[in-house]
């Protein structure tokens, strides 16, 4: 059987033939493109095209409903009574198996295979053989094309590649609405569906808005080429260029590209040289498509076959074929969107695979209303910004970048970290209701934000908010905070690209201190290794437990350069004024001595430099190390303050990783065991009048915030936004009867809830929100 049988022009040479056949059918098709008619009408002309270039008795589209139905949209062969009402299941006979695969099927006998199954109302019992490819955009299948033919015939691998080509131009069709009317029963299409992706909560908040993909995808406007020659030396020259632009990244021997960015760098550019890839590519322009419908097409096909693949290592060698591909499409076609603030709309919300930090800082503020990623944890450092930024953000959405479109409607629940795109109507009204309760709710806070802060019993309870970068400040005016309980000093060198200098350092000081415009700061020497990783720091050990590792004050004391630096700038803008210094993850009292010994040795040489120096200068510890619990005479007596880090505090006393959401919460924060801990601490500071503030997550709930209070714990460090739900907790709660009613637990009681339901019922009975 001949491997072409395309009805091309006049008979040339087999190979040139081939391509000339598919390069003809795209001209036509081109034309019918052209030239103005109803969508009905354009999509009946072009079957009956492929069906004559291709010598087949029918040919068919299909095309895939949000319903999860292929319906027939246009024929020739099968019976024209059939269209619109002929339907297939996804997964169901051939029609259904290639969409739901994503993948051609090529048969030379179709009713022998087992998916096969007839429909009466088509009239196809007459045809055997059978060719069917996906109709893909984007990774995404849209429908299927099909061609028939009578005689048991083998379609070759030209013709294959041929119909693919053209269901791309179909998917265009499908993705810029033509096709969207014709549906039989009023079903939209497919690409229209709403979806619910279930991600993972990362930062607290509701955004309603419109995706605004991160990296915009790459319009391809011109589908069709006019010089194959002249397209095939566009794609080498994009390609050479791609080639070399990765070469000199990996020349440059820059500290950003080391490590795993290096490996990343490496295997890109294997791919850029991946033969396989290249042809595939040519194949699709020798077809008449333009270079960059070429890629586009041979990248739909990788992202189609990426959604089937469940092996992690292959996926993510896929995905950075996808990634490369994407940066050949913007060689090819210059120009392209910028994401500044004239096309961003309103209300946009981020979608990307992944994003660095300084990337989001670059999105004007007040346009953002979330944030969703593929990747992405807790920890990563675009999620701490948005956290301080006070963005939503959903993370671990598989899938989403495929699924979305630029300005599609989309909703991200930080709370649950469900993402709906294209929500439907009655969702949507769901959470604009939220979004509107929670908006009450902040205009509630909002005029709590100058009363202060005291139970209706009258204990004071002093709220500060927890900060790190520029952008948290001007929450310490709007939230009504008492001042900084602690200021990461981390963050500012997790979203930089190298070490920040001293003078950069001493001016993220000075703002911070002009910002608390006289209310206390607390700044916390560096806290980096651990989860806190800089990718420029060369020294950092591949640790097998980093929460154990060589982290904060073990490594500050180890390599004293980088402290001195820090302990210098921060006593320099503080300069005049009070300066309060925190060590993260003291482990043994000795450690805060020798610390002491450098901070001393700076102020003597500013000093005899003539540098002007702090008035006050206080130095204080971190308690988050189970070890320091049975010294606290000890360590209250040695510093002018402590402060619980409670994240670190219970997951080394309950050994449960906090960064692991398989036991994070396995274990109960308001435990009598672990409260016993807290109220000891709480004890000894009164005893030695040391005074004691908490910043861990757990002071930004109101129930436990409530506890807290009633152990004797009362300055509380939070974020910004949890201060005005905590405040709203304490102004109605009286603290003895609180205090009277855990009394007994947390005395006499072991495990278990019952310290959170006492609280949650005083709560209720007292019309607190928690
Ligand atoms: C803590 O451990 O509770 C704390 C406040 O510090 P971090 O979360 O930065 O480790
Ligand atoms: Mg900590």
């Amino acid at each position: 059987m001949s491997a072409n049988r395309f009805a091309g022009p006049d008979g040339p040479p087999a190979t040139r033939d081939k391509d000339a056949g598919s390069r003809v059918l795209l001209k036509r098709i081109r034309e019918i493109m052209a030239e103005p008619m109803a969508p009905q009408q354009r999509l009946d002309r072009i079957v009956a095209q492929i069906a004559q270039s291709m010598v087949a008795e029918v040919c068919s589209v299909y095309a895939l409903r949000a319903d999860g139905v292929l319906e027939l949209y246009a024929t020739v062969g099968l019976n024209p009574k059939a269209v619109h009402q002929s339907q297939l299941r996804l997964g169901q006979g051939l029609v259904g198996t290639i969409a739901a695969s994503s993948r051609p099927l090529n048969l030379a006998e179709a009713q022998k295979h087992p998916a096969f199954e007839y429909l009466p109302e088509t009239g196809e019992e007459l045809y055997n053989s059978f060719l069917g490819v996906p109709i893909l955009r984007a990774g995404r299948t849209l429908g299927v094309l099909v061609v028939q033919n009578e005689a048991h015939r083998a379609y070759g691998d030209d013709e294959g590649e041929a119909m693919e080509t053209v269901a791309m131009v179909i998917g265009e069709m499908i993705a810029t609405g033509d096709l969207r009317s014709l549906s039989s029963a009023g079903v939209e299409l497919d690409l229209a569906k709403p979806v619910t992706h279930h991600g993972q909560p990362l930062s607290e908040g509701i955004g309603l808005g419109h995706v605004v993909l991160h990296e915009p995808r790459v319009v391809v406007t011109a589908m069709f080429n006019d010089d194959t020659q002249a397209e095939l030396e566009r794609l080498a020259a994009a390609l050479s260029s791609l080639r070399l632009t990765i070469d000199d990244m990996l020349s440059r021997g820059d500290v950003a590209f080391e490590g795993e960015h290096r490996d990343v760098l490496e295997t890109y550019r294997m791919f850029a040289h991946d033969k396989g890839w290249v042809q595939r590519m040519e194949e699709a322009i020798r077809n008449g498509l333009t270079a960059e419908a070429g890629v586009e097409k041979v990248q739909s096909d990788m992202r189609a076959r990426l959604s089937t693949v469940t092996d992690p290592y292959l996926r993510e060698r896929m995905s950075d074929f996808d990634d490369l591909a994407n940066r050949l499409l913007r060689q090819l076609i210059s120009g392209e969107p910028s994401h500044g603030a004239k096309s961003l709309p309103e209300d946009a919300i981020i979608v990307a695979r992944h994003m660095g930090a300084a990337e989001l800082l670059d999105y004007p503020r007040e346009r953002l209303r979330g944030l969703v990623l593929e990747e992405g944890a807790p920890t990563s450092h675009v999620v701490i910004v948005a956290r301080a930024m006070n963005i939503p953000v959903a993370g671990g959405a598989k899938g989403v970048v495929a699924m979305s479109d630029s300005g599609d409607a989309i909703i991200v629940d930080g709370l649950s970290g469900h993402v709906h795109l294209r929500p439907q109507p009655d969702v949507e009204a769901a959470y604009a209701e939220k979004v509107r309760f929670r908006a009450r709710r902040q205009e509630e806070y909002r005029t709590l934000r100058d009363r202060p802060s005291v139970t209706a019993d009258g204990h004071p309870v002093s709220l500060l908010m927890n900060a790190g970068l520029l952008v948290d400040l001007p929450q310490v005016e709007q939230s009504g905070a008492a001042g900084i309980g602690l200021f990461r000093t981390e963050l500012q060198f997790m979203i930089a690209a190298t070490f920040p200098r001293a003078e950069a350092q001493e001016r993220l000081y000075r703002s911070v201190l002009d910002a608390a415009a006289g209310r206390p700061v607390t700044f916390r020497t560096l806290d980096i290794g651990g989860d806190k990783v800089l990718p420029y720091f060369r020294n950092a050990p591949d640790e097998e437990n980093p929460a154990l590792g060589w982290r904060a004050m073990r490594l500050a004391l180890d390599r004293p350069g980088l402290l001195r630096t820090q302990v210098r700038a921060l006593l320099k803008a503080a300069s005049g004024r009070e300066l309060r210094l925190m060590l993260p993850m003291v482990t043994e009292l000795h450690e805060i001595d020798q610390a002491r010994a450098l901070i001393m040795r700076e102020v003597k040489h500013l000093s005899r430099f003539g540098h002007g120096l702090p008035l006050t200068l206080r130095i204080g510890a971190m308690l988050e190390v189970p070890s320091l619990l049975f010294d606290l005479d000890g360590l209250m007596e040695k510093v002018d303050f402590v402060s619980i880090g409670s994240n670190d505090l219970f997951q080394f006393m309950y050994a449960a990783d906090r960064g692991n959401s398989r036991v994070a919460d396995r274990f109960e924060t308001l435990s009598p065991t672990f409260l016993r801990a807290l109220k000891s601490i709480a004890d000894a500071a009164a005893r030695h009048e040391t005074p004691l503030t908490l910043c861990g997550e757990i002071a930004g709930r109101p129930l436990e915030a409530l506890a807290l209070a009633a152990l004797g714990i009362t300055t509380l460090s939070m974020s910004p936004a949890a201060i005005g739900p905590v405040k709203a907790a304490i102004l109605k709660t009286d603290m003895a009867a609180l205090r009277a009613a855990i009394a007994d637990p947390l005395e006499n009681g072991s495990t278990g809830a019952d310290i959170r339901d006492i609280i949650r019922e005083y709560a209720e009975a007292h019309a607190i929100a928690l």
